[in-house]
């Protein structure tokens, strides 16, 4: 299957520069397996040319605990499934310039999105109360986790989004070139090998 058309490409690049004079690069992890991020990190030596280009200004790989104001690209891994997703989804919408799903759960809700047959309420209990493995007698572990939402959604469902890089995960020619045409100031059009699901 591949992403449909309207979905495959973005507005305009992020063509401005911060303070430093890089562009502001965001990625960030909701409800996803990092994959995605494993796959960013085999850019490998492309990561160098990148952090040319770019100040990683909010990251899993860099220890940043708030979401920055003024961010010109965002990448998103991953499906909204809590509260917490919701409240960064917005977050990050509002200061980001151009956002990206990152990922098929991202883009679709993919593998994230496959608790959306069970109620909320019999999940918990399945996962915290009844196993699999060794359940701790009395535990409230379902207490102190973010509540769910009832049902995981992809990120354009919460907030505008305004490109998609399919993929589960996308793999690392298919992340440049995205994130190559956005810092370029260009719109993204994958090419159609590139825009398949899975
Ligand atoms: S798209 Fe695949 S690799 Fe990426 S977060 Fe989802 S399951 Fe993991």
């Amino acid at each position: 299957m591949t992403t449909p058309a309207s979905k495959q490409s973005g507005a305009k690049g992020a063509k401005t520069a911060g303070s430093s004079g890089k562009i502001r690069l965001a990625t960030v992890w909701l409800g996803g397996c990092s994959g995605c991020h494993m796959s960013f990190l085999d850019l490998d030596e492309k990561l160098i040319d990148l952090a040319e280009l770019v100040e990683l200004v909010y990251s899993p790989i860099a220890d940043v605990k708030e979401f920055p104001d003024q961010v010109d690209v965002t990448l998103v891994e991953g499906a909204v499934a809590n509260v917490d997703h919701l409240e960064l989804a917005e977050k990050l919408r509002a200061a980001s310039k151009i956002v990206v799903s990152f990922g098929d759960c991202a883009v679709t809700g993919n593998v994230t999105s496959l608790r959306n047959k069970f109620p909320v309420e019999d999940l918990l209990t399945k996962v915290y109360h009844e196993g699999p493995g060794a359940v701790p007698r009395g535990g409230e572990y379902d207490k102190i986790v973010p509540a769910l939402i009832p049902r995981v959604l992809p990120l354009h469902q919460v907030i505008p989004v305004d490109a998609f890089i399919p993929g589960c995960p996308p793999e690392a020619d298919r992340i440049w070139a995205a994130v190559s045409a956005l810092l370029a100031g260009e719109p993204v059009v994958l090419a159609e090998k590139m825009r398949m699901f899975g």
